[in-house]
């Protein structure tokens, strides 16, 4: 492929445990997809919510990132370093009139299935703590993309809500977060699993609500247990292996589940090599458009 100048793509974990065989696939598939039209390809730790992040789990992925090859452009980002950056976005929602505090509980609007926008017009009680939200009232438009892998997508604003973008603890919400880092490192690419699909209408909502571009997207296929549930440290997705022949068998094996059908002796060689061969061979057009993949089977 001819290289694309402006491409800028990037790999944004949440650091709540180590990656395994799912986070690699997605991580390879950004960085391939990258790589493959000449782009820089950047790391961005999402650690807005530190009860969910075990200190020293963003060094580990880091290094298991490294270990597979998968080498970034520019510093990491470190999204618990951003608040004043979400700080101005929001304020700059408010001053337009975009966002508005919240003191309302799930429990109080449990029998809707979004909130139904109460506070909206004056907080409900001002003595409770507030959160943040979006208008989506104001911001009706259709929401949509033609997503590179799964083609049209449309959603309602309607059925959308008012989505967080602060919460009452307050922490930022992902939405905003990767909203803004996003517009700030200039991305033009992003390329992510597939549960994050039904994520991008509110980010959509907000990039036009914040007047910055809207990246492409790719969604990526999942892997899953064989009882189709997404690989996690809850259902003990087997782990990253740390010695030269796991590495290279799990490279491959993340290569096959993103459909690039690599040839057989590749398993036997470095990261390096493997990755060469699959950047000049990326091609999204093997991917199948079925959201999910089967986990092999451990050896
Ligand atoms: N931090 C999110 C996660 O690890 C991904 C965010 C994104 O790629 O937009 O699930």
């Amino acid at each position: 492929m001819t290289a694309t100048a402006h491409y800028r793509g990037r790999f944004a974990p949440t650091p709540s445990g180590p990656l395994h065989l799912g986070s690699l696939v997605a991580a390879l598939g950004s960085y391939l997809d990258a790589r493959a039209a000449g782009g820089q390809w950047l790391v961005r730790i999402e650690d807005i919510d530190p009860p969910r992040c075990p200190e020293g789990t963003d060094s580990t992925i880091l290094r298991q990132l490294e270990a597979f090859g998968l080498t970034w452009d520019e510093d990491v980002m470190w999204q618990r370093q951003r608040h004043d950056a979400y700080q101005h976005a929001l304020e700059q929602l408010i001053d337009r009139g975009l966002a508005y505090p919240c003191s309302c509980s799930r429990k109080q609007w449990q029998a809707f299935d979004i909130y139904p926008g109460w506070c909206r017009d004056g907080v409900c009680d001002a003595s409770q703590p507030v959160a943040w939200r979006l208008r989506s009232d104001l911001a009706q438009r259709p929401v949509g993309w033609n997503d590179r892998l799964f083609g049209e997508q449309h959603f309602d604003p309607a059925d959308l809500g008012d989505v967080v973008l602060k919460r009452k603890d307050q922490l930022w919400a992902y939405q905003l977060a990767v909203v803004v880092d996003d517009a700030h490192q200039g991305i033009s690419d992003i390329v992510r699993g597939v549960d994050l699909l039904d994520n991008t209408p509110w980010q959509q909502q907000l990039q036009a609500a914040l007047q910055v571009p809207t990246p492409r997207y790719l969604h990526l296929p999942l892997v899953v247990t064989a009882g189709g549930q997404k690989l996690s440290k809850q259902n003990l997705a087997p782990a990253l292996a740390e010695e030269s022949r796991g590495i290279r068998r799990q490279l491959f094996q993340a290569l096959q589940l993103l459909d690039q059908a690599p040839p057989p002796a590749l398993v036997e060689e470095p990261p390096e090599v493997q990755l060469r061969w699959a950047i000049d061979h990326w091609s999204v057009a093997h991917l199948a458009p079925q959201p999910h993949r089967s986990a092999p089977p451990e050896p």
